[in-house]
């Protein structure tokens, strides 16, 4: 089974700038250095890691892609690691590292390089599910009640066991993501994770038990959370 690990690392960070005082500007998320090593780099030795994924796509903003090769190269990974153009949306940074993949990629993972908490059993689920059934995305059950509103007034209140909160890797036989890609083109639909487009194909996605460990970095607050989690990793690794 040959397996791509495509991760989008091309956002601005704009939702981390916007909450902080401009004194108090910060590197965008992706590069956050936890422990001296930037995220990205956190989240790619995970999916080098993998046994069953067999290469990296990176997409990064242009300008950031020399430093980030000089970074990757410095890692000496075991696996090759390649860097892509990301593009305005996520949508298109993703697309961008799908057309790199190397020829014959049966599987992509699609994994948030925010995310740098995933651990290796649990990409393994998600690739042997997507693997069997076509199409898998890693999730949480919601610990809030979860309500609708319109202009700040309830408007109902959704059943909790009837969500989840979509997380990454979100992993698809990479014939159903170039479909939910091309038909999502054709229609001018833009989501906000690769499941939206496929699910628009009226395929089937099965959930994998993921963690509230798992976090997207975003916030200002989620650095001393990111310190922690990695501390304990570091711990268990002992
Ligand atoms: O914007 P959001 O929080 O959904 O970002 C999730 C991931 O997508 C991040 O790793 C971010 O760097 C990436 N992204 C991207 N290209 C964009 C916007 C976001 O690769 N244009």
């Amino acid at each position: 089974m040959k397996v791509a690990a495509i991760l989008p690392a091309a956002g601005l960070g704009t939702r981390m700038k916007q909450s902080e005082p401009s004194s108090q500007a910060l590197p965008r998320k992706q590069f956050l250095l936890l422990d001296g090593v930037p995220v990205v780099i956190h989240t790619i030795r995970k999916f080098v890691a993998c046994p069953l994924v067999g290469e990296v796509v990176l997409a990064l903003r242009p300008e950031d892609r020399p430093k980030v090769d000089e970074l990757i190269a410095a890692e000496g990974f075991s696996k090759p690691v390649l860097t892509v153009d990301g593009g305005d949306s996520r949508q298109q940074s993703v697309e961008n590292g799908l057309a790199a993949v190397a020829p014959g990629t049966e599987i992509v993972a699609v994994h948030d390089a925010v995310r740098p908490f995933i651990d290796v059993e649990t990409i393994e689920e998600a690739i042997r599910t997507a693997a069997d059934t076509g199409a898998a995305i890693v999730g949480i059950i919601p610990v809030d009640t979860v309500k609708q509103v319109h202009l700040h007034k309830i408007t109902g209140t959704l059943n909790r066991d009837r969500l989840v909160l979509a997380q990454t890797p979100q992993v698809f036989k990479t014939e159903i993501l170039r479909k939910a890609y091309d038909v999502a083109r054709e229609d001018g639909f833009v989501g906000t994770d690769e499941s939206s487009l496929v699910e628009r194909l009226e395929v089937e996605v099965t959930v994998v038990a993921g963690s509230d460990r798992n976090i997207k970095i975003t916030r200002s607050s989620d650095i001393e959370l990111a310190q922690l989690f990695l501390r304990e990793e570091k711990q268990r690794a002992r």
